[in-house]
């Protein structure tokens, strides 16, 4: 095929890799290839469709509890398509939206919306991008290319349907029966949104714990909030998954039980999607978790060649993903060769996981501060200790600080409770900013009766 065009930069993935272009590059011509929806994952599949549907949840369970408050109400019924329309019919215009600027607006901008790969380098080195029907030559390029969701070979080889985040939240109704691979935050975050929203939820969990990743606090805190609401199954392998005559489906675990479900939704883990790029072709390797190796300024082994977001993260969070993207757009326009490049700032990486109750983290866990031989403090304060714990009836939320004894270094916070991303907040900006757990807790008015009292009286109540 002969070539199509050449440009100056081609971007491959239009999540957060859609953000680089701004004014200071008008005089740069670029396409941006995008196979699927334009946007990237966040947008149309990922974090804000998700808490989109979280916050309806949340609604529900208000109202199912509200008699503990004195209140009389009850969910009367659960008009899903409402929801799905109030979700997409936000979302599905702005992805829209969203290309057609690129695509109307950006006179030096070409949207390809199609898979790519590479295919070598041409005479004069640079690199040739091919889709099923363009060639594009270009001078630099940018992997944002994101992750995707795969199954387990035991799930795949079955052959039965099952739906990922891709598709699970445009099912036509609640299934009323949902059964859920996976333990991490995707499949935290869906089982309370559809057991909330009226789904009968089995977790399929291949570890002893819900969120095992997590400060072990939190986890075992969560998993035990889990089994009491949901059918959590822990320490379970599955062995093969049939299709029932109903229409549901059948997993099957290794102990020779089984879990029907009327639907099955995978959320096993995420694959970085370098191995689709036939990097191999321009001497770009990936690391043992797939992930596309690179330098702290985004740089890959091929010169020119940049990358960002959960291709080459191991963080796949869309915060990580934006941040990184800064780093490479201010480098781009730098230059490869440039001795003051931005830098990857990964030291204090939190996330939140938005189920219920809300979890959020940041900084080491304690058994990873243990393991580092820090001389370490860590005090676990109730939400049920504070006012507004007390007003909100709360009985299982806490927040727990870690700092190093003697420096007051704040060294991990890890929160379940409601509004746990907003209470954690404070300490990530402490951590960021050098604040020791003693200046923080004493240097600033604390609202109260506010939810932070919870951080604070954690941090008051650490022994340094
Ligand atoms: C269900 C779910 C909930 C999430 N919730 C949160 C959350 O609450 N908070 C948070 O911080 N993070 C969350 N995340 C993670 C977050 O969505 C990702 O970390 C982030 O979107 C990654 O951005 P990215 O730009 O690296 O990749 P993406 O946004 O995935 O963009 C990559 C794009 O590249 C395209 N592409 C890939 N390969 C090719 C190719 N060869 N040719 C052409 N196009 C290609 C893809 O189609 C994709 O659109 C969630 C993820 C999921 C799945």
């Amino acid at each position: 095929m002969s070539v199509t065009q050449v440009v100056d930069l081609a971007i491959i993935g239009s999540g957060s890799g859609n953000s680089i272009p701004d004014e200071r590059f008008d005089d740069t011509s670029i396409a941006i290839f995008e196979e699927g929806v334009y946007g990237g994952t966040c947008l149309n599949v990922g974090c804000i469709p998700t808490k989109m549907f979280v916050y309806a949840a949340e609604v529900a369970e208000n109202a199912r509890e509200a008699d503990r408050f004195g209140v009389a109400a009850h969910v009367d019924a659960v008009d899903w398509p409402a929801i799905v329309d109030r979700v997409f019919g936000r979302i599905d215009p702005i992805s829209l939206g969203g290309k057609e600027y690129r695509e109307d607006r950006c006179p030096n901008i070409t949207v390809y919306s199609s898979h790519v790969e590479f295919d070598g380098r041409d005479d004069d080195g640079r690199y040739r991008l091919v889709t099923a029907d363009a060639v594009v030559i270009a001078t630099e390029v940018v992997l944002a290319a994101g992750s995707r969701a795969t199954a387990p070979p035991v799930i795949e080889q079955s052959g039965v349907r099952y739906y990922t985040n891709n598709d699970v939240m445009r099912l036509d109704r609640v299934p009323e029966r949902l059964v859920i691979l996976g333990s991490g935050y995707i499949a935290a975050e869906f089982a309370h949104v559809f057991g909330a929203l009226g789904s009968r939820v089995s977790i399929v969990a291949r570890g002893p714990a819900i969120l095992r990743k997590l400060d072990t606090d939190v986890s075992s805190r969560f998993t035990e909030i889990a089994r009491k609401k949901w059918d959590v199954h822990l320490d379970a392998a599955v062995t093969g998954a049939a299709d029932l005559p109903d229409g549901g489906v059948r997993v099957s675990l290794e102990d020779g039980t089984h879990i029907d479900g009327d639907v099955l939704l995978v959320a096993t883990g995420r694959t970085p999607n370098g191995d689709r790029l036939n990097l191999g072709s321009i001497g770009v390797s990936l690391d043992d978790e797939g992930r596309v190796i690179c330098d702290e300024h985004g740089r890959t082994q091929a010169r020119k060649v940049w990358t960002l977001g959960d291709v080459s993260s191991p963080y796949q969070l869309k915060h990580v993903a934006n941040h990184e993207e800064r780093v490479v757009q201010a480098n781009l326009l730098k230059g490869w060769d440039a001795d003051d490049l931005d830098s990857f700032d990964h030291r204090f990486v939190p996330f939140a996981v938005f189920t219920h109750p809300q979890i959020a983290s940041v900084g080491l866990t304690e058994n990873q501060a243990r393991e580092r031989d820090i001389d370490i403090a860590v005090k676990v304060q109730a939400y049920g200790d504070i006012a507004y714990g007390w007003a909100m009836e709360d009985t299982t939320g806490f927040c727990k600080v870690i700092a190093e004894r003697g420096t007051g270094r704040l060294l991990g916070c890890h929160v379940l409770g409601p509004q746990a991303p907003t209470v954690v907040q404070p300490a990530i900006q402490a951590m960021s900013f050098g604040l020791g757990a003693r200046e923080m807790a004493r240097g600033q008015y604390w609202i109260h009766p506010a939810m932070p009292e919870v951080l604070e009286n954690a941090l008051l109540g650490l022994d340094l």
